[in-house]
């Protein structure tokens, strides 16, 4: 998409800090991290997110994202990792092309898990909410 930023690094227009690519994906630095080595793996196809992504590269792009990890393993050698991404603007989604955040975790660096994003379970009981798929 033209007028997308990440497309724009795709495409070379934009400089950017690559630590992976293939045919499919790119990983680069997070421009603000919040974690040392904090990188993005974007799909090398426009997609705002992983409903809209073409089904042919969700499994490409969870490669890309454990090639990722295993350069960041071997550069930073972190203790762990939290890796997900902000789905719509709900979600916190800033950049409307889906990208995954791979956050490299270090031992006492004060960081929280994925429970610390939201506690907000609202009315119901879990046995309640289950009878709405049925
Ligand atoms: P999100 O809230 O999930 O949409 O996060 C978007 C992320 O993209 C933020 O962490 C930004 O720091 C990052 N970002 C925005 N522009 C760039 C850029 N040109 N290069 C690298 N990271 C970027
Ligand atoms: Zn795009």
């Amino acid at each position: 998409m033209s007028d997308c930023i990440f497309c724009k690094i795709i495409a070379g227009e934009i400089p950017n800090y690559t630590i992976y690519e293939d045919d499919f994906a790119l990983a680069f630095l997070d421009i603000t991290p919040r974690a040392k080595g904090h990188t993005l793996v974007i799909p090398k196809m426009h997609a705002e997110n992983l409903l809209q992504l073409e089904e042919s590269y969700t499994e490409k792009l969870l490669t890309a994202v454990k090639k990722t990890q295993e350069k960041l393993d071997k550069v930073l050698q972190p203790a762990g990792y939290n890796v997900g991404w902000n789905h719509g603007q709900a979600g916190g989604q800033a950049v409307p092309h889906l990208h995954i955040h791979v956050m490299p975790r270090y031992n006492n660096d004060g960081g929280g898990n994925m429970h610390s994003i939201i506690n907000n379970p609202g009315s119901g009981s879990v046995e309640e909410v289950y009878k709405l798929f049925e």
